[in-house]
């Protein structure tokens, strides 16, 4: 049910450097400490190389399936892999194309049904895990994956793949999570309802028909639904599906991101939708979808709460439950126009600001935005681990030129990334020190 999309953030947070420099970069605010981290994808080239070595491929023309010898039975897994190469074909159709965005191009998708527990994912470049637990019980992801592929634009288009920590940050803040798990959850279940195509259901939601109400009912049920419902319409990704939290909140996530994106195919047409999707690398896609709508992205979510029976402050709600007293904010009253204060306590349907002269009373309802002043020292910490990383490293060289030898006399080549770490970690807080000191607005809604 992952990535590419959401195997970006993993990837990015692979290298154990960028890792180190975003705990050092997020330890100023108070943090609880996080649930662990997980990887779905460490093991895949291992598990592509065990089907090669002892499995058979059966390839029919859109996709490639790959089985443990043993496993399946043969005409099963011939008669399945007909089928799917079917479905995907009609997949294809509906997204259109062939399109030059498309990373896949002509080639097949190479599904591995692998041995093992692990969570369904695309890789981005062709190939599709699914583990055999999951085949077995019937209730596999086959085209939501195949989705992630059709979908995938050329490369850079999953944050990791942009050159830099920088722009891996921004192109991940400005992602549409949301669309990304939603818009192959919306095909998937299109075209498994014009197929027949036996489309595994992994968060049991029920398909198109019953999303909304599944979204309403998990939203009022969890208690963490101001952090889901702030990344369903919005972008930026939801840590806790990456964490051993996921279970927590992958159900809810999952079923409202679908509900949303069927609200948005709903309002602007398939078409349309997808065009926004192609529009994610450059920034634009928010723009295009309110172009598409002819309204604001906080309207499209006000419709999509009417729609889904949840009250209208459910937006106001997420977003202020987030905020801590004292954090400086600014929002866009349309009468009043722009206030700035600190927020003091919020109600259902009302909003206290402590203004410079005294405490101030607000309703959502005449509310039509919200900024929240945070630093920049999370992307100082990453500008200054890059030439703290050089110094280092440049160090390390010198070192070992000049004459560095160990007790055996032999030079020391461990000093290179040694310094190079101790260079990135050290730039990483000079740069957080000083970004944490430039103040910077974060909008929130819409
Ligand atoms: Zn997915």
């Amino acid at each position: 049910m992952v990535a590419p999309g959401l195997g970006f953030i993993m990837e990015s947070m692979k290298t154990s450097v960028i890792g180190l420099l975003l705990t050092l970069a997020s330890a100023a605010p108070a943090q609880v400490p996080a649930p662990a981290v997980i990887d779905w994808s460490a093991d895949d080239s291992a598990r592509a190389a065990f089907l090669q070595a002892h499995g058979r491929a059966y390839a029919k023309g859109s996709v490639t399936v790959w089985a443990p010898n043993d496993t399946f039975d043969v005409a099963w897994l011939n008669a399945f892999a007909d089928s799917l190469a079917a479905a995907v074909s009609s997949l294809q159709s509906l997204i259109g194309g062939p399109f030059p965005w498309q990373r896949l191009g002509a080639r097949p998708i190479h599904y591995y049904l692998s041995p093992g527990r692990f969570i369904s994912h695309a890789d981005g470049r062709g190939g599709v895990f699914i583990s055999v637990a999951l085949v077995r019980r019937r209730n596999a992801p086959y085209l939501h994956e195949a989705a992630h592929e059709l979908l995938a634009l050329q490369a850079p288009f999953a944050p990791f793949e942009y050159p830099d920590s920088v722009a891996q940050e921004r192109a991940a803040a400005g992602f549409p999570f949301w669309l990304g798990e939603g818009l192959p959850d919306v095909l998937a279940q299109m075209t498994a309802a014009a197929t027949g195509f036996p489309e595994g259901d992994v968060f049991a939601i029920g398909g198109l028909a019953k999303v909304d109400s599944v979204c309403a009912a998990r939203l009022t049920a969890s208690n963490r639904r101001a952090e889901i419902l702030d990344r369903i319409g919005r972008p930026g990704y939801l840590e806790a599906l990456r964490t051993t939290d996921r279970p927590q909140v992958a159900p809810v996530f999952y079923a409202c991101s679908q509900s949303f994106t069927k609200h948005v195919v709903a309002r602007i047409g398939l078409p349309a939708t997808l065009a926004l999707w192609t529009q994610i690398p450059q920034g634009t896609w928010r723009t295009a979808l309110e172009t598409a709508a002819g309204e604001s992205l906080q309207r499209i979510r006000r419709s999509w709460l009417t729609r889904l029976g949840l009250p209208q402050d459910s937006i106001w709600g997420a977003a202020l439950a987030r905020l801590t007293p004292g954090r400086a904010i600014r929002v866009h009253h349309t009468g009043r126009g722009r206030i700035e204060g600190r927020f003091r306590s919020a109600a259902p349907a009302t909003l206290t600001l402590d203004l410079v002269t005294s405490p101030t009373e607000l309703s959502t309802a005449g509310l039509d935005s919200l900024w929240i002043r945070g630093n920049a020292a999370r992307t100082g910490a990453l500008v200054g681990a890059i030439p703290g990383a050089v110094a280092g490293v440049t160090l390390g060289v010198i070192a070992n030129h000049v004459g560095c030898r160990d007790d055996g006399g032999d030079p020391c080549p461990e000093a290179v990334p040694l310094l190079g770490l101790a260079g990135a970690a050290g730039g990483a807080l000079l740069g957080a020190l000083i970004g944490s000191l430039i103040p910077k607005w974060h909008r929130r809604i819409p």
